[in-house]
C-alpha cells in the first residue's frame, strides 16, 4: 500500500519504518528540513532502540523515503497519516494549530481519493473539525475519508510496541474505510478494534487518564507505606500479583513525565470542563504528581535543613530511560527546585544531556560525561531516572568519591542487599525504610 505521514516525530517515524517494514511503500513528510536531511541520509534524529537499524534496511530495500514536500508525500499516497504534535495550551486544552496545518496541506495537494488518518492524540470531535477544514479548502471530486487510529507507543520501546502492540484501534464511519485499514495493519497480526471515530478519540485519553491514575496511586501508596513503616515494594509485589490489578506502571517514584501522560491528562481534564463535567479523580491525579515530583528535594531539605551550597548530583536527566526526551521530564522541576534552595548541581544522562542543555531551567546545571565526575565531592546523588547505567554501577566505588555518602533513590532502582553491603551509606528510597 502507498502510504505518506505527515511529521516524522517519535509516532510519525516509528509508524514509517515499522509499515514499510512489512512491506508497504512509505513516505514521510516533515518541515523540519534538517531533520529530513538527516533521514534522508539513514540517520535516525532520535534516540531508540532498534530505530537505527529498521530505518537503514528499508532506505536501503526502496521501501522508504523523506521528503519536506507535501505535493511530493500526497501525489503518492492512497493513505495519509497525520503525525504532527499536538502539544498543551496554556488553558490545559490541545494546541491543534499543526494538526489544522496538515489538514490545509492535504486539502492543498491532494489529487486523487485518499484515506486521511489522524494517529496524533486529539480531543474527541477533533476527526470532525479536521474534515471540514479540508472540506472547505478541497475543490477536486475525490472522496476523503477520516479515520481515527490513536497511537499507543511508548518512547524508549516505540518500535516493539508498534510491531507487537497490544491492540489497533480504528474509529471510522465507513465500513470500507476501516477494511482499507485493517489490510494495511493485517502484516502485523495485533488485535484490531473497530468503533467509531468519537470512541476512538476517547479510548486514548481514557487509556493514558488511566494510566497515569494508576502511577499516583501508587504514589500515594508509596508515602502512606513511609508513614507507617511498611515497603511498597513488597506491597507491588503482592499486588501485582493479582490478575485484575496486573503489575505494570505500579512502580513508585518521582511522577509521571514526557510528552504524552502530562498534557494528555490535561486535556482530557479540560474536555470534561468544557462539557459542564467534574472530573475531580484526574484532578487528585495532576496535583500528587506534581507535589510527588518535588519529593526528592523535600528529603533533602528535611536530611540538611539546608541546601544552600550542598553539591547535588542528579543521575538521569530523560523523563525515563531509553529515551532522549526531556518533555516534561521531573528532572526540571528538581533541578529549577534544588536551585531555588541556593544548591549546586550537576547532572548525568547517557544520551538525553544534549536536550537537556538546550532547557531554560538547566542553565545553571553543570553537565558531565560520566557519573565519576557528576558525583565528585557531591553532599548527595539525586536517581531521577532508572537507567541500567545507574542500576549496575559500583555503590562502593561511587560513595568514595562523594563527599558525603547519601543517595535519594527517586525510582528504588538500588538493592537494598548492595546498598547494606556499603556499610557507610545513608539511602533514602520511596516507599521504603530508609537504610541509615
Ligand atoms: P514530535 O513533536 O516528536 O513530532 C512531530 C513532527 O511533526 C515534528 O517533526 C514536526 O516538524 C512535524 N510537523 C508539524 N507540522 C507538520 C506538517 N504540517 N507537515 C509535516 N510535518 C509536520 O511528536 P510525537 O512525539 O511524535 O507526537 C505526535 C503525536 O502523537 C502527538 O499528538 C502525541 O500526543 C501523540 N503520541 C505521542 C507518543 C509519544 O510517545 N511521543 C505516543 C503516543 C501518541
Amino acid at each position: 500500500m502507498k502510504v505518506a505521514i505527515l511529521g516524522t516525530g517519535y509516532v510519525g517515524l516509528s509508524t514509517g519504518v515499522c509499515l514499510s517494514d512489512i512491506g508497504h511503500d512509505v513516505i514521510c513528510v516533515d518541515l523540519n528540513e534538517a531533520k529530513i536531511n538527516k533521514l534522508s541520509q539513514g540517520i535516525s534524529p532520535i534516540y531508540e532502540p532498534g530505530m537505527q537499524r529498521l530505518l537503514t534496511k528499508n532506505i536501503d530495500a526502496g521501501r522508504l523515503s523523506f521528503t519536506t514536500s507535501h505535493q511530493e508525500g500526497l501525489d503518492h499516497a492512497e493513505v495519509v497519516i497525520i503525525a504532527v504534535g499536538t502539544p498543551q495550551k496554556d488553558d490545559g486544552g490541545v494546541d491543534l494549530s499543526y494538526i489544522e496545518q496538515a489538514g490545509k496541506d492535504i486539502a492543498v495537494h491532494v489529487k486523487q481519493s485518499t484515506i486521511v488518518v489522524i494517529k496524533s492524540t486529539v480531543p474527541v470531535g477533533t476527526n470532525e473539525y479536521v474534515k471540514r477544514i479540508i472540506d472547505e479548502q478541497f475543490d477536486g471530486n475525490h472522496s476523503i475519508e477520516l479515520v481515527s487510529n490513536p497511537e499507543f507507543l511508548r518512547q524508549g520501546s516505540a518500535i516493539m510496541d508498534t510491531i507487537e502492540a497490544d491492540r489497533i484501534i480504528i474509529g471510522a464511519e465507513k465500513k470500507e474505510v476501516a477494511m482499507k485499514l485493517q489490510e494495511m495493519y493485517r502484516p502485523l497480526h495485533v488485535p484490531i478494534i473497530l468503533t467509531s471515530i468519537r470512541s476512538a478519540e476517547m479510548i486514548k485519553y481514557a487509556s493514558n487518564a488511566f494510566l497515569a491514575t494508576k502511577i499516583s496511586f501508587i504514589n500515594e501508596i508509596a508515602n502512606l507505606c513511609e508513614s507507617v513503616g511498611a515497603d511498597v515494594e513488597d506491597v507491588v509485589k503482592g499486588m501485582g500479583k493479582d490478575k485484575r490489578i496486573g503489575n505494570s506502571f505500579l512502580q513508585p517514584g518521582i511522577g509521571y513525565g514526557g510528552s504524552c501522560f502530562p498534557k494528555d491528562v490535561k486535556a482530557l481534564l479540560h474536555t470534561a470542563e468544557l462539557n459542564g463535567f467534574d472530573f475531580s479523580m484526574l484532578k487528585e491525579t495532576i496535583a500528587i504528581n506534581d507535589s510527588q515530583r518535588r519529593l526528592l528535594v523535600a528529603k533533602a531539605v528535611n536530611r540538611f535543613g539546608n541546601l544552600k551550597g550542598r553539591k547535588i548530583a542528579m543521575l538521569g536527566l530523560s523523563f525515563k530511560p531509553e529515551t532522549d526526551d526531556m518533555r516534561e521530564a521531573p528532572s526540571i522541576t528538581i533541578a529549577r527546585s534544588l536551585i531555588e534552595h541556593g544548591a549546586k548541581v550537576t547532572a548525568y544522562d547517557p544520551v538525553a544531556t544534549d536536550n537537556a542543555k538546550k532547557i531554560v531551567e538547566m542553565d545553571k546545571v553543570r553537565f558531565t560525561s560520566t557519573i565519576s565526575k557528576a558525583v565528585k565531592e557531591a553532599d548527595a546523588i539525586f536517581i531521577v531516572t532508572e537507567w541500567n547505567e545507574f542500576r549496575q554501577m559500583d555503590i562502593s566505588e561511587i560513595i568514595k568519591k562523594m563527599k558525603s555518602p547519601i543517595i535519594f533513590d527517586g525510582r528504588n532502582c538500588l538493592e537494598n542487599n548492595r546498598i547494606k553491603e556499603c556499610k557507610t551509606i545513608e539511602y533514602y528510597p520511596i516507599g521504603r525504610p530508609p537504610i541509615i
